[in-house]
């Protein structure tokens, strides 16, 4: 059959206006499902990989209006761990057989340069055999070579949008879609497995702003894009804007599988937020990766960037556990190897 899926699975590829109508419209829905999974299978077999998940500090220097750890919510009770804290959760994940570390905080500024290598060396030290990511924000050139040095090998940073008078909507003036842009450069000509991506649904997102994402990143060539709905936390300025859409985060997800063919893409705990089978939705279209948390059972309901988080009372084995069988119950299987992107496993 001849039809626009087809064209997008062969050339991996869309004119804006046919990414308008497949974004805008649920007809080719089950078409883009069948497609995207069969060429997650063709690429990663039915392999999901686990990424362990360490939300080690909720301090955070910026004001981003969407998110509930934004320096101006005074309601926000505010954590960091311990390197020593830090490194019992990469024990704990390490026994359940976790060969990714992810490292993901606010903006916190205690975290200079020189204690995050110290904590990425130390990681290293332990766990040779394990992958280390940041996701710490926007850092200076010199700053994301260090902790390349130190140890780190993959850096997750959402772009947020990369439309630059719609990231100024969401972003306090001092923040620039420009800057976050130049790190994610910067990020892969060091030589990181670089992470970008957006939320569905962030207020005042069109169609138009979608497809100038897809474009950037076919620019960029990321190893892997998070995408999950944007959910409102109560005390932040959208608190009354509408959550992202369910459909249009899968449909973007089978949309994103066939533009990049071997990115890893995660089904995220926002998306298992939205709905209760969220994540395996998102496995079966197109998702390849889950990133359940580490950090300690004490803290994680600190770590609130939208209100009903999920998975925030259970301990590190039952969310293991959960997942295991979630994943096995979408027709998938977990796999605890590295997960590194497939140019790199080649
Ligand atoms: N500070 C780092 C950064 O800026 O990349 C990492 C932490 S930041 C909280 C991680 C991601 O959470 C952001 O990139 C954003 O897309 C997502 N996020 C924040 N608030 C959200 C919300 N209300 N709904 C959905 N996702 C949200």
């Amino acid at each position: 059959m001849d039809t626009m899926i087809t064209k997008l699975r062969e050339t991996q590829d869309l004119t804006d206006a046919e990414f308008k109508e497949l974004l805008e419209t649920d007809r080719y829905d089950a078409e883009l499902r069948q497609n995207a999974d069969e060429v997650r299978i063709a690429n990663y077999g039915r392999d999901v990989y686990l990424r362990g998940l360490i939300e080690f500090t909720n301090y955070c220097k910026n004001d981003c209006l969407y998110c509930g750890i934004r320096c101006s919510n005074r309601e926000a009770e505010r954590y960091r761990l311990t390197p020593e804290e830090i490194m019992d959760c990469c024990a704990e994940g390490y026994a359940l057989g976790y060969r990714t570390f992810v490292l993901q905080g606010g903006e916190d500024p205690y975290y200079t340069d020189e204690r995050v290598c110290q904590i990425v060396r130390m990681i290293h030290k332990q766990y040779p055999d394990c992958a280390i990511t940041l996701s710490i924000g926007e850092k200076s050139r010199e700053s994301y070579q260090a902790y390349f040095e130190a140890g780190a090998n993959r850096y997750l940073l959402r772009h947020e949008t990369a439309n630059p008078e719609h990231y100024a909507m969401l972003h306090p003036a001092k923040m620039s879609c420009e800057n976050r842009k130049r790190c994610l450069y910067d990020l892969k000509e060091i030589g990181y497995q670089v992470g970008a991506g957006i939320m569905i649904g962030s207020p005042h997102q069109t169609t138009a702003h979608i497809i100038e994402d897809i474009r950037f990143m076919q620019d960029l060539q990321p190893d892997m894009i998070g995408i999950g709905p944007f959910l409102s936390h109560k005390d932040t300025p959208f608190r009354d804007e509408p959550n992202g859409s369910l459909e249009l985060t899968l449909r973007l997800l089978g949309i994103l599988r066939l533009v990049f063919p071997q990115v890893l893409l995660p089904a995220t705990t926002a998306l298992g937020t939205m709905h209760p089978r969220g994540r395996e939705l998102g496995l079966q279209t197109g998702a390849n990766v889950i990133m359940p948390n580490l950090s300690p059972v004490s803290e994680r309901k600190k770590y609130m960037l939208y209100d009903n988080k999920i998975c925030v009372g259970d301990e590190s084995a039952q969310c293991r556990n959960c997942l295991e069988q979630r994943v096995k119950s979408a027709g998938y299987q977990i796999s605890m190897s590295r997960g590194d992107a497939l140019r790199l496993q080649k």
